[in-house]
This record gives C-alpha cells, sequence and structure tokens, in this order.
C-alpha cells in the first residue's frame, strides 16, 4: 500500500516540495503509527528544505501532527489503536500517515478540537519553555517578544500576560498589531526604530528579556533593548542566521547573557513533556490560551504553505489536511 506525501528530491525553494505515492509508514519497535487529522507547518522545515539545516534527501518534512492511532508496534506501553494523540517530535508528517516513537506523543483530552490538538505542540510547547525554563520573567517584568503576531508569538505573549508579566511585542502590519494587542501585549511596536522606542518605554532601563526568532534583522536592537543584566533568548532565525559577535558586548551592554536555545533539550524525559502538555491542554481547556489557526492548506499545497510562511504572509499556526 502507498499514501500521499510531500517530498523534496533535493534542497531548493518551495517549488521543490511535490506530492507523491510513498510506502505506506510501518511502525517498529516502540513506535505508533498515525492517520494525520492535521499536521503542522514548522519554521524548520523551511531552513531544512533550502539546505541551512541539514538533512538527508529524498526528504519527506515535518514533526508535528494530530490524529487516531492505527497501529502500535512491539513494546508500546500507554498507546492504543484508536486513540487519538499529538505530537511535535514525529517524522515526515507532511503525509497521510506518520510514525512516531511512542514517547514522543500525547494523548489529546476529549474536550480539543482534532486541529487545535494539531496546532499546539510544537510552537506551543516552544512557548511553554521560552516562558518557563529558557527565562523565566516574573510577574511586574517587561520583555521584548518579537514576531508578536506568530505562531510562538501569540502563545508566549498569552503565557506571560497571563503571569502578569508587562510584553512588549514587534510586528509589520496593522493586523498583526490588533492581533499582538487581542493576545495580551501591552505595546505592540513596528521594528524600525524598536531598540529606541523600548528604551522609552521602560524608562530608559531596557527589558528584562528580549525573546527573538528573528534573528539577524533585529539581533543587534535586541541586545540594545536589555536592562542591565537582561538575557537575550535567541530562538530561531525567520530573517536569516546571525553572523558571530564580539563577546564583549555582554561586558559593555550591562553584563548580558545570550542563549541559543532549542525545543529537544525541554523535552528531555517523560515527566517534563507531561509537564508542559498538560499546562497547555489545561489553559486550552479553561478558556485562557487562545490557539489561533491562521491558514489550513491541503497537503498538495505544501510548497504555498511554506511560501506563505516564509514571506510573512501567516498568523498563527499554519496547518496542513491530507
Ligand atoms: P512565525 O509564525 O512567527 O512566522 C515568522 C514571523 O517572523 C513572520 O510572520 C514575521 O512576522 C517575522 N519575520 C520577521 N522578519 C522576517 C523575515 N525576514 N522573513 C520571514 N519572517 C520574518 O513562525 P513560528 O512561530 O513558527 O516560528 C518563529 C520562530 O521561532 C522561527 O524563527 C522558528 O525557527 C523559531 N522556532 C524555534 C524553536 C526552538 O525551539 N528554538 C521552536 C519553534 C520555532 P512579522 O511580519 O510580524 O515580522
Amino acid at each position: 500500500m502507498s499514501i500521499r506525501a510531500i517530498v523534496a528530491v533535493e534542497p531548493g525553494g518551495p517549488e521543490v516540495l511535490k506530492l507523491a505515492e510513498v510506502p505506506d509508514p510501518v511502525a517498529g519497535p516502540g513506535e505508533i503509527l498515525v492517520e494525520a487529522a492535521a499536521t503542522g507547518v514548522n519554521f524548520i522545515e523551511t531552513y531544512q528544505r533550502s539546505g541551512l539545516y541539514p538533512v538527508s534527501f529524498p526528504f519527506t518534512p515535518g514533526a508535528e501532527g494530530a490524529g487516531r492511532v492505527l497501529a502500535v508496534g512491539d513494546g508500546v506501553a500507554g498507546h492504543a489503536v484508536g486513540d487519538f494523540v499529538a505530537t511535535a517530535e514525529a517524522r515526515a508528517t507532511y503525509a497521510e500517515r506518520f510514525v512516531v516513537a511512542a514517547e514522543g506523543a500525547v494523548r489529546v483530552p476529549d474536550g480539543i478540537a482534532p486541529e487545535i490538538a494539531a496546532a499546539i505542540p510544537l510552537q506551543g510547547l516552544t512557548a511553554h519553555y521560552l516562558a518557563n525554563s529558557a527565562a523565566h520573567p516574573e510577574p511586574g517584568e517587561t520583555v521584548l517578544v518579537h514576531a508578536g503576531a506568530g505562531g510562538v508569538g501569540l502563545l508566549l505573549t498569552q503565557l506571560l500576560a497571563a503571569r502578569g508579566v508587562r510584553v512588549i511585542t514587534t510586528v509589520s502590519s496593522e493586523s498583526k498589531r490588533e492581533l499582538s494587542l487581542a493576545a495580551g501585549a501591552a505595546t505592540v511596536l513596528d521594528y524600525p526604530g524598536f531598540p529606541e522606542r523600548v528604551r522609552e518605554l521602560t524608562d530608559g532601563e531596557g527589558v528584562a528579556v528580549a525573546y527573538d526568532g528573528v534573528g539577524r534583522a533585529t539581533f543587534d536592537g535586541s541586545l540594545d533593548s536589555l536592562r542591565v543584566r537582561g538575557e537575550l533568548v535567541l530562538f530561531g532565525g525567520a530573517s536569516g542566521p546571525v553572523p558571530p559577535f564580539d563577546l564583549q558586548r555582554l561586558n559593555s551592554g550591562g553584563s548580558l547573557s545570550v542563549t541559543r536555545p532549542t525545543l529537544t533539550h525541554f523535552l528531555r524525559d517523560a515527566e517534563e513533556r507531561a509537564w508542559r502538555y498538560g499546562e497547555l491542554f489545561a489553559a486550552i481547556e479553561a478558556g485562557t490560551l487562545d490557539v489561533r489557526v491562521g491558514a489550513t492548506f491541503p497537503l498538495a499545497e505544501a510548497a504555498a504553505a511554506q511560501t506563505a510562511l516564509e514571506g510573512r504572509a501567516t498568523t498563527g499556526k499554519v496547518l496542513l489536511t491530507p
């Protein structure tokens, strides 16, 4: 049997993503096979497709998705055929079916809709570790979040604002400004001149934490926005990778810190995974965390989905449906 999946045979632009028939994936020992209800599109797949992050080709992108368990491999405990699960840790989810290691999938509470289950794992877990672990801003502190209407940005803003943190965001358009304000941002800035505006808004002090997933275009300004002993959390490079920089700038800037975290290192074991998913699902069910699905594309249009994401044309989550 075969399934429909997106395959890139070589690195390149979005046009290398083509729909193909591929062999039906099989759950090996310790794995489960999932029939996708919806799967997530994430920035990392654009870095992999373009060749910025090394992967081997032919390549089917995707780590995130939600759906029903079709089969369980040998030795799997805790998952049964028919369960509805979600994951941020699968492989090749731009497809009708995908395989994931059993420990990387969680059962979704009945009250959460399938598309929300597919939308929350990767950006939700990221927002959770950024708010709680990579840094931990306290109530009353002020932080900066770039791309405030993006997938991570909307979720991170809500998690921090709910804790009583004052969130300043940047966005590139008026409609994104509205979304960021609705998520709880205290002030939404344009990118040009943002470090000066941050100084004004913090009485010259600067922010405790700058969350920067934009990278090359904003890194310098993010450093310039920090208060003494502030932390720069560089978690992505939507505008491109950050070039090497002189560590002495951390001294002259005010004993600053920079970290470059990635999600895998914040899902170290079952307990950590359960904590993060548990808090996200509870907040969604309580109505305190709004998960915005900004666009849904048919699987066959994965290239258009990545074009929109890279072209700053999306807000919230971008999904594919089989
Ligand atoms: P977003 O939905 O935030 O999309 C990216 C946004 O970045 C755009 O919408 C745009 O918002 C902004 N942006 C600014 N400059 C550019 C540019 N030159 N090209 C494209 N976009 C630009 O994406 P995600 O929420 O999926 O991811 C956000 C960042 O987080 C990415 O860098 C991603 O790699 C990273 N990430 C990191 C993880 C980790 O663990 N380290 C895990 C998950 C994501 P605007 O138009 O408002 O500027």
